[in-house]
């Protein structure tokens, strides 16, 4: 079967198209045939070697696809089975060996792309409106690369809960897309700044939550545009990593709260990945939650998707073709 290995860390051209053996289905787990395998941010970072990997390895998260095998464990699916994963190393390949407590059944209705696309950067925006702040009606939340992945999933999430959005962008096409995914007014942040807009907005008072997972160049921007007591969700760092802050600075900007989240944490036990992704299969098949796919690529080109990504080229999801 055809994969994407990593053998040491670097830029894009690391991503190498290898002929590896088909895994073998571990007791615990499920032989899946994947149709798409999604890129996300953090398949950035991990090449890079931000975060630690092993080598050689087989990247990518999250995939949707089709059970092929069993493992002699496992109770309650069956090959046939459509099945999508948020977090599995290994997903840049044909055939993945996933665990099945990791996995969630796609119903009927979802199509194997918008299933992979409700993974990771889904289960994201719902995590960060849902549970790290609980939005209601009324608030007023800041959603930086408004138009991303997460970013856009973000601000229909939180529209469709009856608050506003105030999102950032980097171009004119970019603000327009986060518009039409529910952003109410949009900061060009490549001109404007931030903070002084999100204030006017807020006549004067601060946005209630801020969503950045842009990290580095906005992070002061993000706590300056905060209200009294606002919340401050540093989930990312897509300009670089946000260097150690003196927390003294939280008390004199208005005993602000500052969250540095992962997803990891929000998925756990049972039941939790299971719930979030009803939540989200179920907005979707209501008609209120549109998973924009941005750009598909051959799982060969890999590199090129990995390159679109970090060079700001992309909105919406981006998905590798895995068959
Ligand atoms: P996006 O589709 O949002 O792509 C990143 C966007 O960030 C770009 O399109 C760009 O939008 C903006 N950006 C601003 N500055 C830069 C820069 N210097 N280089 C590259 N991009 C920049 O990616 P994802 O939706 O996959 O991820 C968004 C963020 O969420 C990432 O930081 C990711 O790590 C994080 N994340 C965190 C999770 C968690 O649980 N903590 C889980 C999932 C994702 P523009 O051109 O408009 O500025």
């Amino acid at each position: 079967m055809l994969a994407i290995q990593v053998d040491q860390p670097g830029g894009p051209e690391v991503l190498k198209v290898a002929d590896l053996p088909v895994p073998v289905c571990g007791p615990d787990q499920l032989l899946v045939e994947l149709a798409f395998s999604g890129v996300n941010f953090i398949d950035i970072y991990q090449r890079q070697g931000i975060y630690p990997m092993p080598s050689p390895y087989v990247p990518g998260l999250e995939g949707s696809g089709v059970v092929i095998e069993v493992g002699s464990s496992v109770k309650g699916f069956s090959a046939g089975d459509k099945v999508a994963w948020p977090s599995s190393l290994g997903s840049y390949s044909q055939v993945h060996a996933v665990n099945a407590a990791s996995v969630v059944r796609v119903p009927d209705g979802v199509s194997l792309d918008v299933a992979c696309a409700a993974m990771l950067q889904g289960m994201t925006a719902h995590y960060l409106m849902a549970s790290l702040y609980e939005v209601k009606p009324g608030d007023t939340a800041l959603v930086h690369a408004a138009a991303g992945g997460v970013g856009q999933l973000l601000c229909q999430m939180i529209s469709n809960r009856g608050a506003t959005v105030v999102g950032t962008a980097s171009t004119s096409e970019k603000a327009e897309i986060a518009r039409q995914a529910g952003a109410s007014h949009v900061i060009r942040y490549d001109t404007e700044d931030v903070a002084s807009k999100a204030k006017e907005l807020t006549d004067g008072i601060g946005v209630d939550v801020v969503y950045d997972g842009v990290g580095l160049a906005t992070f002061d921007g993000s706590l300056a545009s905060l209200k009294r007591r606002g919340m401050m969700a540093l989930f990312g760092g897509a300009s670089g990593m946000v260097p150690p802050f003196d927390l003294q600075a939280l008390s004199r900007m208005g005993s602000l709260f500052v969250t540095r989240p992962t997803l990891a944490d929000y998925i756990v036990g049972p039941g939790e990945m299971q719930w979030r992704a009803d939540e989200i299969f179920a907005e979707h098949l209501a008609g209120k939650l549109n998973f924009a796919i941005g750009n598909t690529y051959a799982l060969k080109d890999a590199s090129t998707a990995h390159t679109d990504l970090a060079a700001r080229k992309t909105t919406g999801k981006l998905l590798l073709v895995t068959k």
